[in-house]
């Protein structure tokens, strides 16, 4: 075989791996997996105030999102807030089936999300020139911003967002039970695994990297047991996985 299309196989085979899914999911919480080879992560929770999503994957989103949801006996109508890492349009596709939720993001993500600016990066306006956009337009959908860290409360739990800019203009990680949801922020060329922020799908790539410096600064009083990237693959936040992300 080629060298190059081994090495190409090897990287899709990587990319299409999840990673430590089950270490983050329980009873009332589901990982799902959405759109091989890249696997976009949709997380479903349950709550004693209502279930929420954390993004909504690409590809076959609907189904996965409907069959994820019933793991933890939920239909997509039993989803009342949706919490969007980022809104590449690889992470958000099953919008219209939860667009009676509330969707929560980083003020400076909604244009990005409504499609009243379009995302900078190469590859987003190849495929919006070729699919068009598949994002609603403004009003479509409620949505709720916020323009630095935040705390939701819902029922006994707390998701806390955290800013991220620099992959998009409103990147955003969410904590939830000792996960943090780090959306594209935190991830290696192809989807592999661990990194700072993808080349060429990353807006600003100085920002990125200096909000991670200050992120896992701001997470210190917490108690972040997984990093899970927007495309499923997650990881102890040891002294380790931080220098890798950070290099
Ligand atoms: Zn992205």
């Amino acid at each position: 075989m080629p060298r190059r299309l081994a090495l190409v196989l090897s990287l899709l085979l990587l990319a299409g791996c999840t990673m430590n899914l089950r270490q983050v999911e329980g009873p009332d919480a589901n990982a799902i997996p959405t759109t091989w080879p890249t696997q976009s992560l949709v997380f479903a929770a349950r709550t004693a105030d209502g279930v929420f999503v954390v993004d909504l994957g690409w590809g076959g989103a609907d189904r996965a999102l409907r069959r994820g949801l019933a793991q933890i006996g939920a239909r997509p109508e039993d989803v009342t807030d949706v919490f969007v890492t980022h809104s590449h349009r690889d992470h958000i596709m099953a919008w219209p089936l939860v667009r009676h939720a509330r969707f929560h993001m980083m003020a400076a993500e909604v244009p990005l999300f409504e499609s009243t600016l379009a995302h900078a990066d190469v590859p987003s306006r190849a495929v919006a020139a070729v699919r068009g956009d598949v994002g609603p337009w403004p009003g479509e959908v409620a949505v709720r911003s916020f323009s630095g860290d935040t705390t939701f409360v819902m029922g006994t739990d707390t998701i806390r967002a955290f800013v991220v800019p620099g992959h998009t203009a409103g990147s955003t990680a969410y904590l939830y039970r000792g996960v943090l949801f780090a959306g594209d922020a935190i991830s290696r060329p192809y989807h592999t695994g661990f990194g700072p922020g993808m080349g060429i799908f990353t807006e600003d790539r100085a920002r990125n990297h200096a909000e991670l410096v200050s992120l896992f600064e701001r997470l210190r009083p917490y108690d972040v047991r997984w990093v899970c990237t927007a495309h499923a693959k997650c990881a102890r936040p040891d002294e380790r996985f931080i220098r890798k992300v950070l290099r």
